[in-house]
């Protein structure tokens, strides 16, 4: 085995990795400003054809290390299975896949299919004799259909084994070695694992050819002036826990704040400067002086807040940052040595804050390690710790105006009587009101709703309910990376007066698309609710569907911007005059709105129907690709080709 450790201190970009311009203009659309250091190691090997053994977690960017060389080397002519990517459980098979087709944006012909155990076996075989270059799946599920012969590998040229140890630690690595030796010995084989027991590195040398090997340099450094924390993520969303340390950390002067893309510096900055923070983002997009005027007015103290990708923040040296947030985990423990490092400096105290999802734990260990330091768990301060907060450094505001001497408050006070004189009222009243105006900004009083951000626009209340409408509205261009119009949040009138209108969508019958796939793109990815969602209409090469009447422009791009079915959605609406093909039937009986706890969508439900309104869906069941999801139908076809029989529901 030949071994290559990296830095992230060495990082190249995508373009000198050597992948094809289709997948780099991909790359530029979803914001990634350079590769993150496994993808840097990894790439040109798998573009080579060469075996690999990567030791990586989650988090690192493992998947794009894997998924980017496996897109740029298929064959798209032929719908064969090509690749194939073995993972522990059913909920990374999904991840995987929905990676792969976030990817593959730009791919015409290209279908991935996530194949795991409990899922229907009958719509798998369907999905499977219809054909996808790459399949996702869990190693049992995968010999199943070895074994009926659904599913043939002698295409194979590719064979990804992901977190290798889970497999081991799981009992599956029997199937996998099984699954190996029923592939052809010609294929190209990686191996990632977070861990290299005894027993991974065993399977490697059985299976794989001269394998580079790819790991993170295990860098110590001492950190000591640094105050390390960590925050886990649960319950509040992120954006709020954000708004919640910067309002409650005493000593706070200056923050660097570090998201992992472009697009993800500019919608928080947008979000924390509407909250009335001096925020301003700080990447790689920005010209060299425009970077340099947001480090001299952070230097200045007219920004406090600098949110910042690695590569951007990479050797800034302002002393007054007295905090580092970890908004974004970093790829490896050298990234977050460097990104903590822009606190401390100049002999002060710093203090650096990290946000961890529970699957990103494993990393936070590494953290802990590499920098031979504790991290102590914080709690967040409470909404109610918070508005006190506020509302002190509110009264001391109003006090020191009150005792600057060289503050001349005569005219206003002539105006504030006027005010009281002319309608009766109170200095108090007046006062209140005068309060209420400037607080607007940052409240004192923190309503239950503010601080749901853009970050989870799109993720399912607990309970399963939405959350607001203006912020699905908002967050779906945001997470589409179209950061002006979503500033357009919809207007609440547009859902309000409850009209609707048909757009025309660039999806139809013959891609494949289901109604309900439809209505779980646009609910999930576009955030708009099931019941804001109405009649959906089939044809051909693309479909109606009803929406609120006169969706503002920034809407429409972001919904555009969905894809289904390896198709951007390209939303836009129906003209008053426009021809149509004839109607097909409606379409719309066998959708279930998740949201109205499992009631018919339409009161034309189908008596076959009745089977999916005892359940409420789970969020998967209504995602846009999990095409294993429809329901069931009486007569036959579930294999998301609507209505062709004659049973097709009227
Ligand atoms: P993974 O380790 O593959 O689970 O990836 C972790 C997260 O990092 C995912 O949300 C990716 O979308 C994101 N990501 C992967 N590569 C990059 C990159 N080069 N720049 C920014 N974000 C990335």
């Amino acid at each position: 085995m030949t071994e290559n450790s990296f830095s992230s201190a060495a990082m190249a970009s995508f373009g000198q990795l050597g992948l094809p311009t289709n997948l780099l203009a991909m790359l530029a659309d979803v914001g990634y400003e350079t590769p993150s250091p496994i993808q840097a190691a990894c790439i040109p090997h798998l573009l080579a054809g060469r075996d690999l053994l990567g030791e990586a977690q989650t988090g690192t960017g493992k998947t794009a290390a894997f998924a980017l060389p496996v897109l740029a080397r298929l064959d798209l002519s032929s719908a064969r299975p090509q690749a194939l990517v073995l993972t522990p459980t059913r909920e990374l098979a999904l991840q995987v896949s929905e990676a792969f087709t976030k990817y593959a944006r730009h791919l015409q012909n290209f279908h991935v299919l996530p194949v795991y155990g409990g899922q229907s076996m009958v719509v798998q075989l369907r999905q499977l004799a219809r054909g996808a270059q790459v399949i996702v799946g869990t190693p049992g599920r995968i010999m199943d259909h070895l074994e009926r012969g659904s599913l043939k590998l002698d295409a194979l040229s590719m064979l990804v084994l992901d977190e290798a140890d889970e497999m081991l630690r799981m009992g599956f690595i029997e199937d996998v070695e099984w699954i190996l030796e029923h592939t052809p010995p010609t294929r190209q084989t990686a191996l990632f694992s977070a861990t290299m027991p005894t027993a991974i590195r065993a399977v490697a040398q059985r299976h794989l050819r001269k394998p580079e090997e790819v790991r993170i340099r295990a860098a110590t450094s001492t950190v000591e002036k640094i105050r390390q924390r960590y925050w886990l993520v649960r319950g509040v969303d992120k954006l709020d826990a954000l708004t919640r340390i910067l309002d409650a950390e005493e000593k706070l002067d200056a923050a660097i704040v570090f998201v992992r893309t472009k697009i993800g510096t500019e919608g928080l900055a947008d979000k924390l400067a509407a909250r009335g923070y001096a925020a301003a983002a700080l990447n790689g997009d920005m010209t060299q002086g425009l970077r340099e005027r947001v480090i001299e007015q952070l230097k200045n103290g007219s920004l406090d807040i600098v949110i910042a990708t690695d590569v951007a923040a990479r050797g800034i040296d302002v002393p007054r940052i007295s905090h580092v947030i970890n908004y974004d985990i970093p790829y490896d423990t050298e990234a977050y040595v460097h990104r903590i490092g822009r606190t401390g400096r100049a002999g002060r105290e710093g203090v650096a804050v990290l946000f961890v999802a529970p699957r990103e734990r494993r990393m936070l260990k590494s953290i802990e390690h590499a920098t031979r330091q504790p991290i102590e768990p914080i709690a967040l301060p409470s909404r109610e710790d918070v508005s006190s907060l506020r509302i002190s450094q509110f009264k001391q505001k109003v006090l020191d105006t009150l005792a600057d001497q060289d503050m001349v408050l005569g005219f206003f006070m002539n105006v504030v009587e006027e005010i009281v004189e002319e309608n009766e009222l109170s200095s108090r009243e007046v006062a209140a009101a005068l309060a209420y105006l400037v607080q607007t900004g940052r409240p004192l009083q923190i309503e239950e709703e503010e601080g749901r951000g853009w970050e989870q626009a799109t993720a399912l209340h607990p309970q399963g309910k939405p959350l607001r409408e203006e912020i699905f509205t908002t967050g779906a261009a945001h997470a589409r990376g179209t950061r002006r119009e979503a500033r357009e949040a919809i207007p609440a009138k547009v859902f309000a007066g409850g009209k609707m209108q048909r757009y025309r969508i660039a999806v139809g019958r013959d891609h494949g698309v289901t109604p309900k796939e439809i209505v779980g793109a646009i609910a999930n990815e576009g955030g708009i609710e099931g019941r804001h969602i109405g009649q959906i209409d089939l044809f051909n090469e693309f479909s109606t569907v009803e929406l609120p009447a006169q969706l503002p422009a920034g809407l429409l791009a972001a919904l555009g911007h969905i894809v289904v079915r390896n198709r951007s959605l390209d939303v836009r609406p129906v003209g008053e005059n426009e021809a149509l093909p004839v109607r097909r039937p409606r379409s719309t009986a066998n959708i279930v709105d998740p949201y109205r706890d499992g009631k018919p969508y339409k009161s034309s439900a189908k008596p076959w129907e009745k089977q999916t309104q005892s359940k409420r869906p789970g969020r998967e069941q209504w995602g846009g690709r999990d095409a294993g999801s429809h329901p069931p139908r009486k007569n036959g076809s579930q294999d998301g080709r609507p209505f062709r029989g004659k049973s097709r529901p009227r």
